[in-house]
């Protein structure tokens, strides 16, 4: 694993201007794999520079060159594939099939998808006798998270890219060296100096830095509600756009007509894959009272079969904060039917794949993210029932319905308030808008949806 002692800035990797490093751990083996700068303010505020400084001529290219770029771009990731799935695995822990088939595949589908829309968006529309142009926000910071790394960054850099803006990246601390593996894609891809600049360092120094820039137009944010809630407020102090893709508790909604066996089984896969770090995952099964036990049962066994297969969280700091949740569980009377805080290893950041049966929804582990391998199975009397529990968070990011018939799950999937519904083991579309309602956040991604957050319109009346 190559760690680059620099940061990214104006297409060359140059010196950070503190001293300080970060320490990239693996959580398998808890041994140290390399250091990143801790970027400043001082960091930030030149990259930021180089941003501006290169808009004007990126903002100008036509839509097809940069569409151009994004194909490269798209490539240089593809030839890195290997190279990208053995970096997540050491930072993140992720095991090695899951890093392959999405950490590393699917931000090479993401920029692919982005290098089309590039092409073939329509930058300019006719309205009535006005014309209208959609044009590039202007210079964004990025903040992503470390639970899909890659994915993450691809997520809001290549549609930024697509709709002519530059970017600041400031990456995870958990997870920096994929986002330098990123860097050099995009400069390998011809991606001019200044479009993009990456600075790695801490969340309250450089993210915040980034956040809080005079000359950022807009924050792109990913991660917790709570550093989500401070940076909406920076920014809607500094009256600049912010998109927010924030946490889930997502309701995995099995009705009495469904296949129960099927269900609970791909609910379980659902929850415990990438060791449960997963925004959008179905962290609540909801079963019918008469269906209850049988459903628990069939939890119980298909969990035992993750046993050691799963990998570990990112962090020992992310294992406390799941273990103490599997406690409060514990405590505030939910039934552990598999799993529970005991570490099964004594080496590495590793907890037990856990299922709790007799949850109920007003109980911490039925309300809060734990962002770890934990399933609450809860029982509702009728769908009205169903429907207020499944509701009943501050959350609305995903959810998944399952039924006899698809218009039985599709009514009340248009009931839920989410912002993605998965009817009947649904596949992840990569072009589907992706975000949250409620406090999961503000804003799309994916497809032309999360282009468009990075556009905005002049109108040209004639
Ligand atoms: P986080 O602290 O919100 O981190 C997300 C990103 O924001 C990281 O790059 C982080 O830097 C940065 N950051 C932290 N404090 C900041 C600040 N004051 N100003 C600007 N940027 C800041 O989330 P986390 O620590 O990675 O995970 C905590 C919890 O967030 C998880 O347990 C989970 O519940 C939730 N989460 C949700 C998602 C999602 O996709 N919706 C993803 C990850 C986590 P550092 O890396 O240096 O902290
Ligand atoms: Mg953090």
């Amino acid at each position: 694993m190559k760690a680059h002692d620099g940061i990214y800035l104006d297409g060359a990797w140059r010196p950070a201007t503190g001293p300080d490093t970060i320490e990239v751990v693996n959580p398998v083996d808890e041994q140290v794999i390399g250091r990143v700068p801790a970027g400043t303010a001082e960091d930030v505020d030149a990259a930021v520079r180089a941003a501006r400084a290169a808009l004007p001529a990126w903002a100008a290219t036509a839509p097809a060159q940069r569409a151009a770029r994004l194909a490269a771009l798209r490539d240089a990731l593809a030839a890195r594939q290997d190279e990208i799935a053995e970096t997540v695995t050491a930072e993140l822990g992720a095991p090695a099939k899951l890093a392959q088939a999405v950490h590393a595949a699917l931000p090479i589908t993401v920029a692919g998808s982005y290098a089309e829309l590039a092409a073939t968006y329509a930058f300019e529309e006719k309205v009535g006798n006005s014309t209208v142009h959609h044009e590039p926000i202007g210079v964004v910071g990025a903040i992503t998270p470390w639970n899909y790394p890659l994915h993450q960054i691809v997520a809001k850099v290549a549609p930024a890219l697509a709709a002519g803006c530059t970017v600041v990246l400031k990456p995870a601390e958990d997870t920096p060296l994929v986002a330098q593996l990123f860097a050099e894609a995009a400069h390998e891809a011809g991606v001019p100096a200044g479009v993009f600049n990456l600075v790695t360092g801490l969340g309250p120094v450089a993210g915040q830095a980034l956040a809080e820039h005079l000359d950022v137009d807009l924050v792109s944010f990913t991660g917790s509600t709570a550093v989500g809630r401070q940076i909406g407020a920076t920014a809607g102090a500094a009256v600049k756009k912010v998109a927010l893709e924030l946490g889930g508790k997502s309701a995995n909604v099995i009705l009495p007509s469904a296949d129960l066996a099927k269900a609970v089984n791909v609910g379980v896969a659902n929850v415990m894959s990438n060791s449960g770090q997963t925004c959008s995952a179905w962290t609540r099964m909801l079963v019918h009272r008469e269906q209850y036990e049988e459903a628990v049962g069939i939890a119980a066994t298909a969990v035992a079969k993750y046993g050691d297969r799963i990998g570990p969280v990112v962090s020992a700091k992310q294992r406390a904060r799941v273990r103490s949740y599997i406690e409060k569980g514990v405590a505030e009377g939910a039934r552990l039917v598999a799993g529970g805080p005991e570490s099964p290893r004594e080496r590495g950041y590793f907890v037990s794949p856990t299922v709790f049966a007799d949850v109920t929804p007003d109980m911490t582990i039925a309300q809060e993210e734990i962002f770890g391998p934990v399933l609450t199975i809860l029982s509702y009397e009728d769908e009205e029932d169903a429907l207020r529990i499944a509701n009943g968070t501050v959350y609305g990011l995903a959810g998944a319905v399952w039924a006899g018939d698809e218009e039985e799950a599709v009514a009340f999937a248009r009931r839920m308030d989410t912002g993605q519904v998965d009817i009947n083991g649904g596949r992840f579309n990569p072009l589907a808008p992706f975000g949250g309602y409620k406090q999961s956040g503000v804003g799309r991604e994916l497809g032309t949806h999360g282009l468009a957050e990075y556009l905005q319109t002049k109108s040209l009346q004639f």
